[in-house]
């Protein structure tokens, strides 16, 4: 089996990666300014694979997928119900955002072309694409995310995706029984974590937290709740930016299991919607429908977001970052009274207002440097395995081939890996490895 790296090798952002020449895993776009897209992608030219298999519906999996559709290309594209969902909303926004511009690698044509080649699958159900065997196995990171198991005859792959572990805390009824109700075993509260560990001869493994031991989910969870509430006794407002896909529901679901009013607001709105219709793919689809009524939904019609920014609430909402969306507004809103608070509940990424602001608590909003004198605190609330999570993994997987991509430090984790005994190394990228 040959496998080419396109994306995503030694970097988090653009991920694909084409097999034998024919199958392409992934395609995604990394939100840089310009934006970055997989390696030999210039408009209208470029890949002609077989057939496209996609992980996840995360910007950096799936974000270029539309421009594989250009010219009389029409390649199958093979993901779960709500990867196709997803996929279709981001490249919807991005086209919003940027469409008819170079930061936009496809047109409205070509996106609208997605629905008329689209396969959709569940998971452990084998289908065949451009020659190969696949089987999508649960993998534990936004809901219908997927392991992808590659089959060409001779040579199985395991391609992980990004992907969660339950954590290694066990028990968390003791600490973590909220509004009466058990909270899930560690993890998050939208995805379980991945148990599936199907018989691979080489393994593809996302690095993103190589470095990292997650702080237990219950322990954060604790903390933004005991940190929010305060606030809100306190008269005060708190801005949670968070990411539209599962980390806003995920966010709503731990606001209502402490018993924190809040509002949602953004892109996060619709996802929360679209992820009701798929309640084979969360944890527990109940959970979830309590959150979502629990939960204020803002039309931001009539000065709507201006008052709220003034009431006793968490306001959940896009962008996680704070790049865009209606943020915008709530940040300058509140920011200059210290009794309200900014939590943010993702990595933010280096150049955005959110790093900016937690570095030098001022940020750059809508053009305008806005010094902030409100609280600005942050939260882990990863989706992603930690460093043993990743080791939790890979144990099942010590006799296979394990290649390393999708983070920062690639090369240094292969390198720990095989001082452990694994046969592991980390591709560059543009490489061809044969397996
Ligand atoms: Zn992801």
């Amino acid at each position: 089996m040959k496998l080419r790296f396109l994306g995503g090798a030694g970097e988090v952002g653009r991920s694909a990666v084409l097999v034998n020449d024919q199958l392409l895993l992934d395609y995604g776009m990394k939100t840089a300014n310009p934006p970055q897209f997989p390696v030999g992608l210039s408009r209208g030219a470029g890949l002609d694979p077989g057939a496209v298999v996609v992980s996840h519906g995360h910007l950096d999996h799936t974000g270029a997928v539309p421009a594989l559709l250009s010219g009389d290309r029409r390649p199958p594209i093979h993901w779960t119900p709500p990867t196709r969902e997803l996929a279709l909303t981001l490249a919807r926004d991005t086209l919003k955002l940027h469409g008819g511009t170079y930061d936009c690698p496809f047109t409205e044509t070509e996106l609208k072309r997605v629905t008329q080649v689209s396969e959709p699958h569940g998971y452990r159900e084998p289908f065949e694409a451009a020659g190969h065997e696949i089987t999508f196995f649960d993998a534990g990171h936004i809901p219908g995310s997927a392991h992808v198991l590659v089959d060409d005859g001779d040579t199985r792959l395991l391609y992980t995706g990004d992907y969660h572990t339950e954590g290694q805390q066990g028990d968390r009824s003791a600490s973590g029984r909220a509004n009466g109700r058990e909270a899930p075993v560690s993890g998050q509260r939208l995805v379980a974590g991945t148990t599936a560990r199907p018989d691979a001869d080489v393994v593809l493994t996302e690095s993103t937290y190589s470095d990292v031991d997650h702080e237990s989910r219950e322990e954060v969870e604790e903390r933004f709740a005991e940190s929010v509430k305060t606030t809100l006794w306190e008269g005060g407002t708190v801005v949670v930016p968070a990411f539209a896909i599962g980390r806003t529901q995920e966010m709503l679901m731990v606001c209502e299991a402490y018993d924190i009013p809040c509002y949602v607001d953004g892109m996060g709105k619709g996802v929360t919607e679209m992820l009701r219709r798929h309640p084979d793919f969360l944890r527990d689809g109940d959970a979830l429908r309590r959150a979502k009524s629990h939960a204020r939904f803002v039309t931001g019609r009539d000065g709507q977001r201006r008052r709220i920014a003034g009431e006793n609430a968490a306001i959940v909402t896009t962008s996680g970052m704070l790049s865009g969306g209606p943020a915008m507004t709530y940040i300058p809103e509140i920011r200059s009274n210290p009794t309200n608070k900014i939590t943010l509940t993702g990595y933010q990424v280096e150049g955005t207002p959110g790093r900016e602001l937690l570095e030098t608590g001022s940020a750059e909003i809508d053009g305008r440097v806005m010094p902030v004198a409100a609280q600005v605190e942050s939260y882990d609330f990863s989706a992603h395995a930690d460093r043993d999570g990743l080791y939790a993994f890979l144990d099942a997987y010590r006799d296979s081939r394990v290649l390393v991509n999708h983070g920062d430090r690639c090369g240094d984790f292969a390198a720990e890996l095989r001082a452990d005994g694994y046969d592991a190394s980390a591709p560059e990228l543009g490489e061809t490895v044969s397996v």
